[in-house]
Order: C-alpha cells, then sequence, then structure tokens
C-alpha cells in the first residue's frame, strides 16, 4: 500500500511552526507496513490543496490530510475536499450530537461556530474526535482513500491510531513492509559504509539498507517488500562484528527510561560540556519523573566545588577536564539527589579552550552507581554541536550498559 501525507497551512510555509504532524503519520504508517512515497506541504490556498489532492491521489492508494478544518475562514479542507469528490457540504446530525457530548459540562460554549463543524463533505464517513471539536473524515473512491484529519498534533496523534490505522488495516491486505534497525556508535558514516560495503552487495534486490546518521551514533535500516529479513539482520550483525551498536527501535534515552523503569532505579546527572543536554534528553522522554531526580549544570569550578563537591586540589591539579573531576562530579550528583546512578561530562566542546593536551572535542565522562564508579576519555570532534551531541549520546549509552552488568549481576 502506498501513502502520501498533505500537511495545509500558511504556518508551515512561513516557517513559523514545524511540520511534526507529517513525521508522526509516515512513522504509524510505516509500522504498519505501508510505504509513504511522497510528503507535501501547502498553503491555506484552495487551488494549492485541489492540486496536492490530485497529484498524491494519482500515485498513491491513501492520502492523509491534516490541518485546517476548523470553523474559521482561513479553514477551507473541508470545502475543498467536497469539490474534489464533486459533491457539497451538509449538516450532519450525528456530528452534531458528538458536539454536544463534547461541551456537556459548558454547553453554553457550543456557538454557531461551532455548529459550522458539523458541516462535512456528503460523501465522507466522519470519523469521531474526542479530543477536539473538527472530525476527521475518511473518504473512499476507486478503491483509493483520503483521510483528512485536525492540524492540531494532539488531535491528530489521537484519531491516527484509533479511528484510521484499524481501517487501513482491515482494507489494504498487501501492508508488508518488514523493517530492522539497527544503531551503531561512535564510527562516522563513510567509514561504517566502507566496512559494510561486501555485506551491501550480497544483499537481494528487494532488500535495501539505509544509513540515518546523527552526532554519535548512525542507524540502519533494513527494509524487504516482500521477502524476509532474517537472513539479512544476520548477515549485518556479522558484518557489524565488534563494533558497538544495538538493535531496535529505541534511542539511548529511551533505552534508559526502559531499563530504570523495569528496575525501578533512578538517574541524576551533572554536566559540564553538555549544558543540561542530558537531562533534556533524558526529560524528552514523557513519564521521566519516574526516574530521573534532577542535573546539575556545572558549568564553573565554584559549582564543581561548592555543589558537587569536587575536590580544589584535584580541579587545580589536574584540571576540570580530567579523570579525577569526572568521576567526583558524578559521585557529587548522586550524592546530593539520592539517585541510584549519575552520569557526569565534563570536556572541551569548542570552538575554543582547546590545548596540545586536551584538543576541542576531549570529554571525560563518567558513571557512578551502587557498585562504584568510572570515568572514560573520549576524542569527539571540533564542532561544537556534533560534540555536545556525541557526548550526550555515549554518555546515555555507557549508562545502559552499566547498569545491564549491574542487573544480570546482581
Ligand atoms: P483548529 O480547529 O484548531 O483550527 P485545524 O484542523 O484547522 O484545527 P489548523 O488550523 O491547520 O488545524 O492548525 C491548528 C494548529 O495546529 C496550528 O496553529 C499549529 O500549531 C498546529 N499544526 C497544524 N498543522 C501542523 C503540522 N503539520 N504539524 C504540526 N503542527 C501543526
Ligand atoms: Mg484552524
Amino acid at each position: 500500500m502506498k501513502a502520501a501525507i498533505i500537511t495545509i497551512g500558511d504556518e508551515i510555509l512561513l516557517g513559523q511552526i514545524l511540520d511534526t504532524n507529517s513525521r508522526f503519520i509516515a512513522r504509524e504508517l510505516t509500522r504498519l507496513g505501508a510505504e509513504t512515497v511522497e510528503m507535501r506541504s501547502v498553503g491555506d490556498e484552495r487551488s494549492e490543496i485541489l492540486q496536492a489532492l490530485a497529484d498524491t491521489f494519482g500515485k498513491a492508494d491513501v492520502v492523509i490530510v491534516t490541518g485546517g478544518l476548523g470553523p474559521t475562514k482561513d479553514d477551507i479542507t473541508k470545502g475543498a475536499l467536497a469539490e474534489f469528490f464533486h459533491t457539497s457540504l451538509e449538516f450532519n446530525p450525528q456530528v452534531y450530537r458528538w458536539l454536544e457530548e463534547l461541551f456537556a459540562a459548558n454547553p453554553e460554549r457550543l456557538n454557531a461556530y461551532n455548529k459550522t463543524q458539523a458541516e462535512l463533505p456528503k460523501n465522507c464517513l466522519p470519523l469521531r474526535n474526542r479530543k477536539g471539536t473538527a472530525c476527521g473524515m475518511w473518504f473512499e473512491q476507486g478503491g483509493k482513500v483520503v483521510v483528512s484529519l485536525p492540524g492540531v498534533p494532539f488531535e491528530t496523534e489521537y484519531l491516527l491510531p484509533e479511528e484510521v490505522l484499524p481501517r487501513l488495516k482491515e482494507k489494504f491486505t498487501d501492508l508488508n513492509l518488514s523493517y530492522h534497525l539497527f544503531t551503531v556508535f561512535n564510527i562516522p558514516e563513510a567509514e561504517l559504509a566502507m566496512r559494510l560495503a561486501d555485506f551491501e552487495k550480497s544483499l537481494p534486490p528487494d532488500v535495501k539498507l539505509a544509513y540515518l546518521p546523527s552526532p554519535g551514533h548512525v542507524r540502519l535500516r533494513l527494509t524487504a517488500r516482500q521477502g524476509n529479513l532474517d537472513t539479512a539482520v544476520r548477515d549485518l550483525r556479522t558484518a557489524l562484528g565488534s563494533l558497538h551498536f544495538h538493535e531496535g527501535e529505541q534511542t539511548p534515552d529511551e533505552k534508559v527510561a526502559q531499563q530504570l523503569r523495569k528496575l525501578g532505579k533512578t538517574v541524576a546527572c551533572a554536566e559540564s560540556c553538555t549544558g543540561g543536554n542530558i537531562a533534556h534528553l533524558i526529560t524528552t522522554v514523557p513519564g521521566a519523573s519516574a526516574y530521573f531526580l534532577g542535573g546539575v549544570v556545572s558549568y564553573s569550578n565554584e559549582v564543581k566545588k561548592n555543589v558537587l563537591g569536587v575536590k580544589v586540589a584535584d580541579l587545580e591539579k589536574y584540571g576540570a577536564v580530567s579523570e579525577a573531576v569526572a568521576l567526583q562530579m558524578a559521585q557529587g550528583a548522586r550524592r546530593v539527589t539520592g539517585a541510584d546512578y549519575a552520569v557526569a561530562t565534563t570536556g572541551v566542546a569548542g570552538p575554543d579552550g582547546g590545548t596540545p593536551e586536551k584538543p576541542v572535542g576531549t570529554v571525560w565522562i563518567a558513571v557512578a552507581g551502587p557498585k562504584g564508579t568510572q570515568a572514560k576519555k573520549f576524542l569527539f570532534s571540533h564542532t561544537r554541536e556534533r560534540n555536545i551531541g556525541k557526548a550526550s549520546a555515549t554518555a546515555l549509552l555507557w549508562l545502559v550498559e552499566v547498569i545491564q552488568q549491574d542487573s544480570l549481576s546482581i
């Protein structure tokens, strides 16, 4: 099954908002086994919407549209869809009852504007939106489907899995894209590609390998349209050999979350060169409060000393970017917060501040846990952004490793 996504809204084209709906929908469609062949964003302009519908309907079996369903004048998606399907809008009593139920607690808020939300193209199947006033719509024509969803991300994130994906699964039986993800750490994409050149040559034509690089890691995605991926997955494991990698969809922060939740343990951090990025990554996972106690951004020596208890003598003798300081930062964070685990970073993010002994990109990372504290030195890159990204990802992955080892040796 081929899919296309159209997002509607001037704000997207003006650069005022990020089109996160496309990403969410594409990811869900991929999980379902569908192939997204196009994403397009258009403004709140009838002719543009009609053109996008015509183009994508020609090449995809399913077109998912978001945005422009509100009751205001700039919301013109329903009119455009009615025109596309050569029909007109009609008041739908069922949808109006849904609105009444939505406003049951304060019926006075159900005004004339909201009532227009119950006017839908005659040929659509309304999809009940329990999170907002704009209902979703399902259209079918000639074996193809168009779905229209609200622009508000949290409404689309509710409607898609609840009302759309189950219907797609029922209607399209050829949802057979299978994929497998590997994340390989601390190796540049080009070097990895060289190592995997023979493996890639050996792949059958229906199996594809994609490289998805990020700071600190490269994700590899194997996809097969019809066949079985088992052989390719096994061969890729062999080809990766002793490289540091893990399999599955989870990012480092999601892995940390999963492990700490499973074990009922907590974590804290003490960050110098990553400036709070590790805490940020940990807290991007919903529910992080269950295991994340807090962090100290100890950028200055005073904070390292006064808050984390790093010894002045060690700061003077070894400098802030050193094994001794990293170890004490992690221990300090653990002590101050009472967490089971703590990670610490201290390094030279750049672009300035490098010396021959400690060039830009030098980062000491430490992990403290119930069984002790360890520190390792890394040399990342010369750009600040990459250093922060790599140091953060590396620290989280190392934390995952330590927690894993601890849980095995209990
Ligand atoms: P409403 O009933 O709120 O007007 P709507 O279906 O008309 O909903 P829009 O007016 O297009 O939706 O968008 C509402 C808000 O949702 C936008 O201001 C924007 O913040 C967000 N939004 C819209 N489209 C997207 C998108 N593709 N990705 C992320 N956010 C979006
Ligand atoms: Mg709107």
